[in-house]
């Protein structure tokens, strides 16, 4: 971030209550821009789940974006923003079958599966409608926020499955996978870009069945204390494996980022509520502050996502100290950081604001409505 901008935030902010977040939408749309650049020939579709604010969606979608969708909720609100149908896909693998014909009424055609019952689901209530089967991937070790084992289904039954749709009158479309979210590691896109291309020729060559897609889903990392590649670097390194895998006759390729265009944009502002130390020697001091797990950090579950901490006490001469940064509720569960060893200032007092940077994604959306009474957390919109 540049000094204008933390200037502007700052001003900006300075008058709101805590806990909140402020997002920046200039942010998301150069996360837009440049990720629209980097990947041209891709076609990018916004998973609503990282941020919902109408705000947000309807920037994406000025921009051009298509949406990936995972319940009628989700859908209700992008449709009431005036979004067509056609730019909208039904990403979740895991549904009610009413939930089908629902978005089947509303016209949505493309839809994400990854079970035999599922699609015989979709078969029914969608009849006709795009499918693509969501494949597999190992990425537990590289990725901050994995999203393996529960989502896809290995490439055999993949094959099954999309000889199935045909069968059952449905338009085999593609595959997808998903390598897990702040995927440090870029060659795990080449294995899945590689489990793709075998299954798709096996596919025509077996069965006669063209996919003419691959939704590469999300995963595009956003700045957090761990360092990752530029997106640039994502980017050259992808298009290399698709050109590799498949010459010249790349399918139709679909993006879903998340994180990567809002993580950036939002910064959460929590005040210091209490410091305090176990004993009367302890070096380590706990900050409790008036936001924690249950309402807007639930990343930190595991101290999988690292967010940078700042305060206005930060300088290159000032003395920090490790603290246990934890939240304000009721619950032990309720602590942000532990085993990380953060270091704040020594000089921070109650009362003191932190600002915990490139909290736009998953945040607002995550936060519990009412535990120990506290109202789910602010959001507010810097244009
Ligand atoms: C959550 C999700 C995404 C977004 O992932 P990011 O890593 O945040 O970019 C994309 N596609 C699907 C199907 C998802 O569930």
């Amino acid at each position: 971030m540049s000094d204008a901008d933390w200037h502007r935030f700052l001003e900006f902010s300075e008058k709101l209550e805590t806990p909140c977040v402020v997002i920046n939408l200039r942010s998301i749309k150069k996360n837009y821009i440049k990720l629209q650049n980097s990947f041209p020939y891709a076609q990018i579709y916004y998973a609503v789940k990282a941020n919902p604010a109408p705000q947000v969606i309807s920037l994406v979608a000025e921009l051009g974006s298509n949406f990936d969708i995972a319940s009628r909720y989700e859908l209700d609100k992008v449709l009431s923003l005036g979004i067509p149908p056609e730019r909208i896909s039904y990403g979740n693998t895991i549904k009610k079958a009413q939930d089908i014909a629902y978005f089947f009424e509303h016209g949505i055609r493309m839809f994400a599966t990854d079970s035999k019952e599922d699609l015989k689901n979709i078969a029914k209530y969608a009849p006709g409608a795009r499918v693509y089967v969501r494949i597999l991937v190992e990425n537990s070790a590289t990725a901050d926020w994995p999203l393996s084992r529960k989502f896809g289904c290995h490439p055999d039954m993949a094959y099954d499955l999309l000889v199935l749709a045909r069968d059952l009158g449905l338009t085999p479309n593609g595959i997808s996978f998903h390598v897990g979210s702040q995927q440090r590691d870029i060659g795990q896109w080449n294995d899945a870009i590689a489990k793709t291309k075998y299954l798709m020729t096996s596919l025509e060559e077996e069965e006669g069945i063209k996919l003419q897609m691959i939704n590469m889903g999300g995963g595009f990392p956003a700045d957090y204390v761990e360092p990752t590649n530029d997106l640039k670097e994502y980017a050259s390194e992808i298009t290399r494996y698709l050109h590799d895998d498949f010459g010249d006759e790349v399918p139709h390729i679909v993006l879903e980022p998340g994180r990567s265009l809002v993580g950036n944009s939002g910064i959460l502002i929590s005040e210091v509520v209490l410091i305090s130390r176990k004993n009367n020697t302890a070096l380590n001091r706990w900050v409790y502050q008036d936001t924690g797990k249950f309402n807007g950090l639930i990343e930190t579950l595991g101290e999988s996502i690292k967010y940078p901490i700042v305060t206005l006490k930060d300088g290159p001469n000032v003395k920090t100290g490790e603290v246990i940064v934890a939240g304000p509720t009721c619950d032990s569960m309720d602590i942000m950081y532990e085993d990380c060893k953060y270091k704040l200032p020594l000089d921070l007092k109650i009362g003191d604001r932190l600002y915990w940077l490139s909290t736009g994604a998953y945040t607002t959306s995550y936060a519990s409505v009412e535990f120990n009474g506290f109202p789910p957390i602010r959001a507010y919109y810097m244009e």
